[in-house]
Formats: structure tokens, C-alpha cells, sequence
């Protein structure tokens, strides 16, 4: 008989992991539950069409419902599992139904963390995830003349971008001191803040939101510590937080970050269960401490280490350096690892080395500064953590970097690394090469 192999979630992760799972095992029964009405479409690309540089929402669809059931993935869409039995072996669903499982796959994903304030049933509380509702929201985002972006998160900043593109009144609150404070320090931060300062939007940094009021059931102002901002809209940006109530109920080892507990194959606690994506916590490559709510992409790439395995075949996932980057403002950011601000948070010792370059050859045009800064572990000087503010070309270097960080490049390596020059794409001195040197020049080496 044919293997059952159940995921619950249609996520990143989800969809990874059944398309693995039917990859490796091709006359696998392979089941997806998901409470939404679509999967296979990128929730990365929604604040892009909301600042209308992406026309429409189509072109977020990454696979039609016929391709999925083409393949042999069994979608059931708008059902939500309330429960699994790891004795039983069944997940039961939403209207009554057990469903049986050989092997289960649990990708339930993330909600954002409650903001944990009086007025948060009114209306215009924007969450942004799912792509049917953010077609409606897009609609009403026509009428709203001022918002309030709640956190300078990945997707505060995007949001913010965003909403100043549509011509909105923008009005940022953070209880941090600058933008993405967990992740930049504030030489990074500075450029993208100044040019949203530029575009008119409004900055409530070490600000707490302290609630919402309302107008006739809708949102009419968020309360704060900075005190009260009027709003028509009110985008909830707060932090990514493991979606593990059906994982706990059922017994799951969750971790220090709130996420399941998993081993390198993406096996939980449990027999016959498997786990992955924004649900699960996984080791840090340079503190080996547990991480969760990391990027789709880290998501799909553990739903399909978890798919594969659960299906019978073989592949392991290794500790995260989580290379990120995004535009922000008329900036692009990114970075891997540490922050020197968040390495001083967590005790990890650090030396530091900054240098500003080009991005193409000093003539040609577009060639914007670069600013990169290396942190390296004291003595060994090996590449603990990086970030970048510029123009372009800094995804590239955040991929390169997280590598390095990975295997265990040095600073020194860094120093003398080889790099491309060609006039349209990069300069003579390479800026991470730039920064290398200074780190060393500081250690007077
Ligand atoms: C607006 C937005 C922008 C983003 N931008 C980026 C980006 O630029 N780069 C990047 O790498 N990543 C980005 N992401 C990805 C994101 O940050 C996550 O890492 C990714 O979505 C995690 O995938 P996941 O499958 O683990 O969980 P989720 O995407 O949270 O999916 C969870 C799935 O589980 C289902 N589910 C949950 N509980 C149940 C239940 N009880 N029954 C049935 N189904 C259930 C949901 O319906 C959903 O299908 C973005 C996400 C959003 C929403």
C-alpha cells in the first residue's frame, strides 16, 4: 500500500515538503491541509504590489491548483486541522474528519506576535499574509489617507516603503531606537531613515504603541507613548512567532525560542513526525543558540529537507547564518549574522571593521557608496558577521558573506580575496575587501 504521507500547512515549507516527499517517493499518497484558499504563491511579493512597483497580485501565483494536482499533491484548501494523534496516528479536521498518516509533516507556519493592547478587534488592523486578503486590502488602500506602520521589522520597513509610494501619510512606531534594530546598527539604519524622512513619513522611534481607538468600529488612532497619531489604517508588523499550538497540544518538544524542537533531518520529538519551516527553531552557525522565524527561503529549503525525509530518502540541514537584504527607502540593506549592536546584546566578543566603497568603477554611471562592516571573533578572526547599506549588489555579498561565515573564512582571507572588475557591475577595490583591510589595520596587523 502507498505511503500516506500528511502536511499540514501550504506554505513555504508545506509546499516544499510534499513536493519533496512526492519527488522521493513517487507512489506516495501525499495530502496538503491548509486553512487558506490558495498555495503556491509569494507572500514576499505583496508589499511590493501595494507600492505598485508588481502591476497585480496574478503575477504572485507561482503554480496553479491543476499543476499541484498534476503532480499527484492532493490540496485541500480552506481546511483547517485542529488536532493529530501521534498514538492514533490521524490528524482530525475541521468538520469531524480523522484523516490516517504513515508520516506526518508539520509546517504550520507563523502569526505575528499579538501587540498586546486595548482595541485590536477594531476594524482596519491590517496583518499581512494571506494574498485574498491582501487583494481586498490593496482596494482599500485607495481610500486611506494615513497609516501607522507598527514595528520596523522586515516587513515594517517594506510596509512603510510602501505605503509612501502610494502617496500615504506614513507614521512609523517602534519601540526600538532606529530601524531593525535586532538585525542594523545605526550607521546602517541612517541612510534608509533619511530618505523616508525625505519621502514626508513620520519617525516614532523608542516609542510604545499603547493601544487603538476607534470611530464607529473602525481604527481612528493609535495611542502611544509619543502620544496620539491619527490613522485610517493600521499595519500590525510586529515580530514572526511560531504557529505551535496544534505541535504543543500534541506533545511536540518545543525549544527556547518557542519553535519545534527538530534534528538535522527535521525530525521532531515524535514518532512518524516531521517539522518545518517558520513553526520550528533551528541552531545558529556561530553561537549555535536556537533561532526561529527566519525567511521563506529558509523555509522552503527545510520543508524540502523534511519531505524528503519523511518520504524515506536522506538529506540533513545545516546551522543558519541567515543572509537577509531588502530595499528600503532608496536603500537596499542586508547583512548575515550578527549586528554589532546584537552581538554586544548577546555577549559575543567582536572586533569590527568598517569601510565605505563603490558599487561600479568610480565613472561609470549609477556607481553609488557602499558601506560594509565586518565583525570578526577576536584572535582567530574568523567572519562572525557582516552588514551592508548602498544601492545594489548587496544580496550577492550577503549570500558570499553567509558562506564565509559558514566555513570559516577569516578575516584575513577576506582581506585578499580575488573580485571581479568590470566597469558596469564593480569597482577596482572590492568594498568587503575595503572593510577586511581596516579590521586588520585596526589590529595592527
Ligand atoms: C508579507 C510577507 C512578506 C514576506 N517577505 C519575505 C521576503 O522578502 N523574503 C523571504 O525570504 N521571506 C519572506 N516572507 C516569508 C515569511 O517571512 C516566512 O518565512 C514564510 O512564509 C514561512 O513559511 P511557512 O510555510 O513556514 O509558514 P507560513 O507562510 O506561515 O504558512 C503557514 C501555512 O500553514 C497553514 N496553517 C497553519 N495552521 C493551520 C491549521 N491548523 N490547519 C491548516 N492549515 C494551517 C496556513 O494556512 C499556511 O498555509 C514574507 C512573508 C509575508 C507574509
Amino acid at each position: 500500500m502507498a505511503q500516506r504521507i500528511v502536511v499540514i500547512g501550504g506554505g513555504a515549507a508545506g509546499i516544499g515538503a510534499a513536493g519533496a516527499a512526492k519527488v522521493t517517493d513517487p507512489a506516495a499518497d501525499v495530502r496538503v491541509y491548509t486553512e487558506f484558499e490558495d498555495v503556491g504563491y509569494s507572500p514576499c511579493g505583496i508589499p511590493y504590489v501595494h507600492g505598485k512597483e508588481i502591476p497585480d497580485f496574478q503575477r504572485l501565483f507561482l503554480a496553479t491548483k491543476e499543476a499541484y494536482a498534476q503532480q499527484g499533491i492532493d490540496i485541500h484548501y480552506e481546511t483547517q486541522a485542529t488536532g493529530f494523534d501521534t498514538g492514533k496516528k490521524t490528524v482530525s479536521v475541521a468538520g469531524g474528519d480523522e484523516v490516517p498518516y504513515d508520516r506526518l509533516i508539520v509546517a504550520t507556519g507563523f502569526h505575528y506576535a499579538s501587540p498586546g493592547v486595548a482595541g485590536l478587534d477594531l476594524e482596519g488592523l491590517y496583518y499581512v499574509k494571506n494574498i485574498r486578503r491582501a487583494m481586498e486590502w490593496d482596494k482599500t488602500l485607495d481610500g486611506v489617507r494615513s497609516a501607522v506602520v507598527v514595528e520596523a521589522s522586515p516587513l515594517g520597513l517594506e510596509m512603510v516603503t510602501a505605503l509612501l509610494h502610494r502617496g500615504i501619510d506614513v507614521h512609523l512606531v517602534d519601540p526600538g531606537p532606529w530601524a531593525l534594530a535586532a538585525a542594523t546598527d545605526p550607521d546602517i539604519a541612517a541612510p534608509v531613515q533619511e530618505s523616508w524622512l525625505e519621502k514626508g513619513a513620520k519617525l516614532h522611534f523608542n516609542t510604545t504603541l499603547q493601544g487603538f481607538t476607534g470611530d464607529g468600529g473602525a481604527v481612528a488612532a493609535a495611542q502611544t507613548s509619543d502620544g496620539e497619531i491619527a490613522c485610517d489604517l493600521a499595519v500590525i508588523c510586529t515580530g514572526k512567532a511560531a504557529n505551535t499550538a496544534l505541535a504543543r497540544a500534541a506533545g511536540l518538544q518545543t525549544g527556547s525560542a518557542d519553535g519545534i524542537v527538530v534534528d538535522e533531518r527535521m525530525k521532531t520529538s515524535a514518532p512518524g513526525v516531521w517539522a518545518a519551516g517558520d513553526c520550528i527553531e533551528v541552531p545558529h552557525s556561530v553561537s549555535n543558540i536556537p533561532i526561529q522565524g527566519l525567511s521563506g527561503s529558509h523555509a522552503y529549503a527545510q520543508g524540502k529537507v523534511a519531505g524528503t525525509n519523511a518520504a524515506g530518502g536522506e538529506r540533513r540541514y545545516q546551522p543558519v547564518s541567515v543572509p537577509w537584504g531588502m530595499v528600503a527607502g532608496d536603500w537596499m540593506i542586508g547583512g548575515v549574522s550578527f549586528s554589532e549592536t546584537l552581538a554586544t546584546a548577546l555577549g559575543i566578543p567582536h572586533v569590527v571593521g568598517t569601510a565605505e566603497g563603490i558599487s561600479r568603477a568610480r565613472y561609470y554611471p549609477g556607481m553609488a557608496k557602499l558601506r560594509v562592516k565586518l565583525l570578526a571573533e577576536p584572535g582567530t578572526l574568523r567572519l562572525i558577521g557582516a552588514q551592508m547599506v548602498g544601492r545594489e549588489g548587496i544580496k550577492e555579498r550577503a549570500d558570499f558573506l553567509a558562506m564565509a561565515v559558514r566555513t570559516g573564512i577569516t578575516v584575513g582571507d577576506l582581506a585578499t580575496m580575488e573580485n571581479v572588475y568590470s566597469p558596469p557591475i564593480g569597482a577596482l577595490n572590492e568594498p568587503i575587501a575595503l572593510a577586511a583591510q581596516a579590521l586588520l589595520a585596526g589590529q595592527g596587523s
